[in-house]
């Protein structure tokens, strides 16, 4: 049908960005929580931001988004975002976009309904400009090297 492959299209342009300045307010906001602050890319999540196109890391997130934490009842929601595996995963974690009661919590987008074609933009957004600002700071403090 040539109006649903439409559909899919529009959907994949998805919606208007976040403005940066609000993005980065909202993620000062969460990151001053102790908890949030303490996630940063290290290792190998840390090389595929690095490497990995802008773009491609964005449709990640789409991906994952719209399977995991989209749907109105997400499958084992609350510990459905592992801690290490993916650059996402932990953007997730440190920005609170991790499960429907932290999306609530701290983004004020409701649970029990599907997340809209704008909040998964937003919720993209946010993921995105957090892995952008960690890969454009100098990697985590990690243990001293030893002396080869
Ligand atoms: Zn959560």
């Amino acid at each position: 049908m040539s109006g649903s492959l439409q559909a899919t299209i529009l959907d994949l342009s998805a919606s208007k960005p976040t403005r940066p300045d609000v993005l980065d307010r909202r993620l000062d906001a969460v990151g001053r929580q102790p908890f949030r602050a303490k996630f940063h890319l290290r290792g190998r999540e840390r090389v595929t931001a690095e490497q990995a196109a802008p773009s491609t890391l964005r449709l990640h997130a789409r991906d994952l988004i719209a399977k995991r934490l989209a749907p109105a009842e997400p499958y084992h929601d609350g510990k459905q975002t592992p801690y290490r595996g993916h650059p996402v995963f932990v953007a997730q974690h440190a920005t609170a976009t991790c499960c429907r009661s932290c999306l609530l919590r701290w983004h004020q987008i409701p649970k029990g309904r599907e997340l809209t074609r704008e909040e998964r933009g937003y919720v993209v957004d946010v993921i995105c400009r957090w892995i952008e600002r960690e890969v454009a700071s100098p990697p985590a403090a990690s243990p001293p090297e030893e002396p080869k």
